[in-house]
């Protein structure tokens, strides 16, 4: 089968052919019916994640079982899945939870799950080490889900943690809407009552975020006007939350900014941007946190949400040999929502 791979720091991504892998035990084989291409994937290629050998990128998968390990029982050839991204040990505090994005019993150096130092989906077919770790598709077509297992829980998982802020004469503010922030958009539009200002730095992303339900879009290329407009259209409370779905210093710094008292200022983005904090640098009671992605639980809950047509991800479809190119595309800010690789 072909597969992209990641083959070290600073290299690109390679399509390489590889044998169709076989389940073991406990192991369920997916037949990948869109693997979602993250921004993450971006950093990983650039950055590395601490992990030394070769791996199957995508790690924002979705498709069909297409074969089962001895001593799996809850699904059959044929299923509609999706794939829970962070793998973890499956049976420690975090994990009993289904928290496994917090699995107390990672190390570094070590894989986060497929696509992140073990093989992911960008390939046609994917090996999943527990039947856990799948979540039924319902009436949902993998090409078009595989982003919610990221690009949507990520930001559900953050925006559920700032539900009690988020009432109905309050304001979020979501920075950067592509592929995350065009989900959180519509996630706040659903969860809560509250206003919504969209901000990103390209005007047919805002437009995409008008679209999906943002009150008002700023362009943010100038920060401190950008601030001043923010903070004029939502009145001396300023933000209940900031979702800063970039995290580069320009969104880091105009958070800050625009953040109010008693807040949450939750960075997701990966962008390396740095937060000096002292007693005095943000409104008292805010309270900053840098998530990662989400519960087993709460995918259920994203799918949900999208089988009864509450939210959606904008996707463009790609063939895998594509898939280099299209990093390069994401690299050029060229894709709108959430481009997403169809192997087969
Ligand atoms: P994306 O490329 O699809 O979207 C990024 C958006 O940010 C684009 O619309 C772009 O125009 C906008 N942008 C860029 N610079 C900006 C600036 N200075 N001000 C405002 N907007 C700006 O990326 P994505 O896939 O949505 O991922 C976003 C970030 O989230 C990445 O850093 C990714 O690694 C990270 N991420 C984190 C988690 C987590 O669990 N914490 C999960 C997934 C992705
Ligand atoms: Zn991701
Ligand atoms: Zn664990």
């Amino acid at each position: 089968m072909k597969a992209v791979r990641f083959t070290g720091v600073g290299k690109a991504a390679q399509l390489v052919e590889l044998p169709v892998p076989q389940p073991k035990a406990g192991e369920v084989l997916i037949k990948i019916g869109g693997a979602g291409v993250c921004h993450s994937d971006l950093h990983v290629l650039h950055q590395g994640i601490g992990v030394d050998h070769p791996f199957t990128l995508g790690h924002e998968n979705a498709g069909w079982v297409a074969a089962l390990g001895s001593g799996v029982k809850s699904w059959k050839e044929g299923d509609a899945v999706a794939i829970y991204g962070p793998w973890g040990c499956g049976h420690c505090h975090a994990c009993m939870q289904s928290f496994e994005n917090y699995c107390e019993n990672w190390k570094p150096g070590q894989s986060y799950g497929g696509g992140l130092g073990s093989d992911g989906g960008m390939a046609e077919y994917m090996l999943v080490p527990s039947e856990r770790l799948l979540v039924s598709l319902g009436s949902l077509k993998p090409q078009d889900a595989a982003p919610l297992s990221d690009a949507a829980l990520t930001p559900y998982h953050a925006i559920k943690r700032a539900l009690p802020l988020l009432t109905p004469e309050s304001t979020a503010v979501v920075l950067g809407v592509g592929g995350l922030g065009h989900m959180a958009v519509q996630l706040l539009r659903c969860l809560s009552g509250c206003r919504i200002v969209a901000g990103d730095v390209d005007d047919s992303r805002l437009e995409m975020a008008k679209k999906l339900g943002a009150d008002l879009i700023v362009n943010t290329k100038n920060a401190d006007e950008a601030a001043e407009k923010i903070n004029k259209f939502i009145g001396p409370r300023k933000a209940a939350l900031v979702l800063d779905c970039v995290g580069v210093q320009p969104t880091v710094t105009l958070g800050s900014k625009i953040v109010g008292m008693n807040s949450q200022f939750t960075i997701v983005g990966l962008g390396g941007g740095k937060l000096v904090m002292d007693g005095f640098s943000l409104p008292f009671g805010c309270m900053v946190s840098t998530p990662y992605w989400g519960s087993r639980t709460e995918l259920l809950e994203v799918l949900a949400l999208a089988q009864s047509g509450r939210i959606h991800a904008e996707v463009t479809h790609f063939k895998l040999e594509e898939t280099p190119s299209v990093y390069k595309k994401l690299e050029e800010g060229k894709i709108n929502g959430r481009a997403v690789i169809v192997p087969q």
